[in-house]
Formats: structure tokens, sequence, C-alpha cells
């Protein structure tokens, strides 16, 4: 399972996405890729194999650009690392789609949207997602509704996070078995798989609980689970909490050593008075 960022806001969300992404590096990935909707309210895809800087890289030659967009580091379960097979997966131009995780059954529901008509482009699981949320749009379900009828289709795991050019307005993110979060902004949203992805847009997460499916605007939350309204309380995350970077060290492994002493002076201080236990 990888990295997930989305965003809603009223700026470009392009630097947002890769910053993010960049901020997931640490997990490994194959692939990575981002889908945003633009002014004319049409879908722009931008995938490649390899690193996140290879996809900033791709993204400064064909600059794609939006208020509202996903993105994704990919680790292939289902078919091999390649540019085709690596997430945002896409339904008719309309649906974008990114998923972290398994989706056990695929194999029976790809064949009942062939039998249907639909068409395949890559060998992941995940792409039988935006074919099947776009079947229900085109039956005339939102796309918060959407995603919620094909949760009982689904066997596995998933984080999922979900755009529309019909709803250019608005993320949806589901979770069961993967975790996925919503970071919180002022007249901006953001979500993502890790809070490390989002410390520097916001230091406020609203974590998802299994089953829970999230619309998110730039001025609004709401989170529907089994079919009833939940809340979820919203937790702000300390700068040493978030203290995730690198630093001046070469390698995250290095940095955990050379924090030993302190993280043990830390843990230690709680007991401690001075010299004295307490
Ligand atoms: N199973 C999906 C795939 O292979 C998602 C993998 C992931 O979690 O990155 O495309």
């Amino acid at each position: 399972m990888c990295g997930i960022v989305g965003a809603i806001t009223s700026r470009n969300v392009t630097n947002i996405l890769i910053e993010g992404l960049k901020r997931l590096e640490y997990r490994g990935y194959d692939s990575a890729g981002v889908a945003l909707i633009n002014q004319e309210n049409s879908l722009q895809v931008s995938k490649t194999i390899g690193k996140v800087q290879a996809l900033a890289d791709l993204i400064q030659e064909s600059p794609v650009s939006g208020h509202l967009g996903i993105a994704h580091t990919r680790w292939a379960t289902h078919g091999k690392p390649s540019t085709t097979n690596a997430h945002p997966h896409c339904s008719h131009e309309k649906i974008a789609l990114v998923h972290n995780g398994i989706i056990e059954n695929y194999k029976a529901l790809k064949a009942e949207l062939i039998e249907q008509g639909y068409e395949f482009l890559s060998e992941s699981d995940t792409e039988v997602l935006p074919h099947l949320i776009y079947r229900e749009v085109e039956a005339g379900k939102s796309l918060f509704d959407a995603v919620q009828s094909i949760i009982p289709k689904l066997e596995g795991a998933y984080g999922i996070a979900v755009i529309s050019t019909d709803e250019p307005d608005r993320l949806v993110v589901a979770r069961s078995g993967s975790p996925l979060l919503i970071g919180v902004g002022i007249d901006e949203n953001f979500i993502a798989s890790d809070f490390l992805a989002l410390r520097q847009v916001t230091d406020r997460f609203m974590y998802l609980e299994e089953g829970d499916v999230a619309e998110v605007t730039a001025e609004s939350i709401r989170i529907q689970n089994s079919g009833e309204w939940v809340e979820r309380e919203i937790n702000q995350v300390s700068a040493k909490q978030a203290d995730s970077d690198k630093g001046e060290f070469k390698h995250y492994m290095l940095k955990e050593i050379y924090e030993q002493p302190l993280v043990i002076k830390e843990t230690l201080s709680a007991y401690l008075n001075e010299n004295t236990l307490l």
C-alpha cells in the first residue's frame, strides 16, 4: 500500500500534490501520478514510472493545473510497474481515482464490466473502481452516492480518493483496511493516506474510521458510515509530532540512530525529577 494525496482549494493544487507525494517517498513505490480538473472542466492526468521528481519534471514540461486534484505513489500488487498501470485510473475522461490496497474480487468485476462494453487499459485491479463509479454516475447518482453504492460490491482493502468532472468542487474518499485522513484548512481541505503528506498545508486532521465515506469540498466535510451521518473529531498535530524531515541527515535511518539519545532522554524525563525517580 502506498501513498495518496488530494486537495480542493482556490489556488492551483499541483505543487501541493507533488510536495505531498515527496513527503511520502519514504514508503517506497514504483510509479507516481496526478489527476487534476482544470479551469475548462477537463481531466488532466500525468503519470510516470520512477520517482516523484520524474513526475515533477514531466509536469514542468507539460503543465497541469487546477483547484482540485488527486495524486498517488503506487506499489504494484496487480500488474507490473508501468506508466499505464500507475494511478490515477480513469473512466470516460470523467472519473479519476487513486487507490491504496487490493480489490480481491477485481477479476469478476472486470469480466462483468467488459461484458457491458467497458474498456480496460491497464492490468491493475484498481481500474474496475472508476468504471464501477462511472456506471452509477451515469445512472443518475451523485459522486458521493455512487461511491457509497459500489462499496458493498468490493472485497479486499482500500483507501480511495475520487474526482469527477460533473462535480468539480469536491473530492470523495472512502476507506476500509487502509488508512485515510482529511487535512482541515481554512476555505480549503486536503486528504491523504498519512498526515506527513499534508504537514506543509495544515496541522489539523480528521482520521477516517473503517467504512467511512467522506465528501470534501473547500468549505465542508460530511461523512457517512453504513448509511448514517457521523462526526469525526479534529486532532491538532504539534510541530514536534510532525517532525519527519530528514533534516541534515542523508537517510531516515541515520536520523533515527542519531536521535536515539534524545528520544531516550525525553522518554525517561516523564519518570525522572532531576536525578531521582518520580
Ligand atoms: N493494487 C493496486 C495496484 O496494483 C494499488 C497498489 C498500491 O497500494 O499502491 O495498482
